[in-house]
């Protein structure tokens, strides 16, 4: 399945002029053959288009010249069909600033035994054609995906679904319009950020807008609009004729009607609010950013822009993936002798696309705030893989954390508790998980993802070039000392490479 119309990943097979036209021409043939063959996989997000074959420096920095400018072209996928002297890949490498695969594969599958001969041999190079050029992108420090294996085989299929993912969501960042609702919530660390570096880094733009501008869009709705909503709501959700007919509902649709027309008119890909700044509100925005999140918007309450961004990017990339994407908040333990849980939430903001069922729509007290009883969405959780994944910056640099999570049934009902929540366990568990992420410096809010793996993560990670550390199976505390240790090195004498 495609998820865009638009967007593309060209495919570019190197090659060199000494083994005549013949030759050059069945690599053509087999890079369109291959290329058609990745594009119609219907786990093949994005379309896959072959260029060209290229044979000599000027072809090659055209080509690359072309990506970088070209508005639909998300991504570049390499592949050395036969030995393509790297040094002609200098110059196109240096002005090529869309993400970049090195697709190591070969044509055949097996070696002919019995017809194999020395013309054959001279096409099928890939073996040693892909080392050359994986030195040169290593001696150019260039941040690269690197793919090994039979392009039919389902690995191949598979991380190349899930760098093209990461790729949909990277050209989502460069030009996202973020609008920040009132500031931070006072005296918080983590939800402050340098936000002149993160446009330079990632390419997106914060930017700070009074209560009053929101306030005066939902003036611009009348009650016949606002109850044509709340009868949107009844449909939906679950919701007693009590809640159906208060006014904090009624209060609560006008604010999303507002919200929806303020972020459409300026083209705003997501957004925060602060409960500590509501002048003119008569609520904290609940139902209304739940269900927007549930329609793509990212969202960061307290001001969190970083996560707002991080949920519209992983919005983007779980497009057509089950499972949903959330805001969420570490909020509450529940330690045991083994197999510790975390009770994930938040005082409202958790997104409908994780929901395990109709989601109940019910009002009461914020305790904070000091506003009237806001409306919101209710629901569990499915069991089943997660991760949670934060972005930070940490004064020279900016860091993602991510988790691997197992999400739990909760075995009793939790009735008195009026939020959204979601129960999980941490991988490798609790104590081991939270212990690193406290190391690493990982925010309280999160992205909480059914839909994405690590994996796509990881190749954003690598796109924005910027620090991943993973808590998994395989975590232990040493190593990750260590690893903050050395990263904390190599960001320095790195950060003008990456
Ligand atoms: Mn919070």
């Amino acid at each position: 399945m495609k998820i865009s119309d638009h967007k593309q990943v060209w495919f570019i097979a190197g090659s060199q002029h000494l083994y005549g036209l013949e030759t050059l021409n069945k690599v053509a043939t087999n890079a369109r053959e291959l290329t058609e063959s990745l594009d119609s996989h219907d786990k093949i997000p994005v379309t896959i288009k072959f260029k060209q074959v290229v044979t000599s420096a000027e072809e090659i920095t055209e080509i690359c010249r072309k990506a970088s400018v070209d508005k639909n072209c998300i991504g570049v996928v390499t592949w050395m069909h036969t030995f393509s002297p790297a040094k002609m890949w200098i110059n196109g490498l240096k002005i090529l600033t869309k993400p970049l695969v090195h697709l190591h594969t070969q044509f055949n599958r097996k070696v002919p035994w019995s017809e194999i001969d020395m013309d054959f041999m001279n096409l099928n190079q890939s073996a040693h054609g892909d080392r050359e050029f994986g030195h040169l992108l290593s001696r150019m420090r260039k941040n690269r995906k690197v793919i090994v294996g039979h392009w039919k085989s389902d690995w191949v299929i598979t991380q190349l679904n899930s760098w093209m993912r990461a790729a949909l969501g990277w050209h989502s960042m460069q030009g996202m319009k973020v609008a920040r609702i009132g500031d931070n919530m006072r005296d918080v660390a983590v939800t402050e950020g340098d936000k002149v570096e993160a446009e330079i880094k990632f390419g997106f733009s914060v930017n700070g807008y009074g209560v009053g501008d929101l306030i005066k869009a939902i003036e611009s709705f009348d009650d016949q609009q606002v109850k044509k909503l709340i009868e949107q709501y009844a449909e939906e959700y679950l919701l007693s004729d009590a809640v159906l007919k208060s006014n904090s509902l009624k209060k609560a649709a006008g604010i999303e009607l507002g919200l929806r027309a303020f972020m459409k008119d300026g083209g705003h890909d997501a957004f925060t609010t602060t409960f500590e700044d509501l002048h003119g509100l008569d609520q904290l925005p609940g139902i209304s950013v739940q269900r927007m999140m549930a329609d793509g918007y990212g969202f960061g309450s307290e001001g969190d822009w970083k996560s707002a961004v991080l949920l519209r990017t992983i919005k983007v990339m779980d497009e057509g993936l089950t499972g949903g994407s959330s805001f969420m908040e570490d909020y509450t333990y529940h330690f045991q002798d083994d197999h510790s849980m975390v009770l994930g939430a938040h005082m409202l903001e958790i997104c409908p696309s994780i929901a395990s069922d109709q989601p109940k729509c019910e009002v009461h007290p914020l305790s904070i705030g000091g506003k009237n009883a806001p409306a919101r969405l209710i629901f569990e959780v499915n069991a089943g893989p997660a991760i949670n994944v934060s972005l930070v910056d940490l004064g020279n640099r900016f860091r993602m954390v991510a988790n691997k999570v197992q999400v739990v049934n909760p075995e009793v009902e939790i009735p008195k508790l009026p939020v959204a929540r979601v129960l999980w366990e941490p991988m490798p568990n609790l104590e081991i998980s939270a212990h690193s992420w406290l190391l690493a410096g990982g925010a309280h809010h999160t992205v909480f993802s059914k839909a994405i793996n690590i994996e796509i993560i990881e190749d954003l990670a690598e796109m924005a070039g910027i620090e991943l550390l993973v808590i998994d199976e395989h975590t232990n505390i040493r190593d990750f000392k260590h690893y903050i240790h050395w990263n904390e090195a190599y960001y320095q004498l790195f950060q003008n490479n990456l």
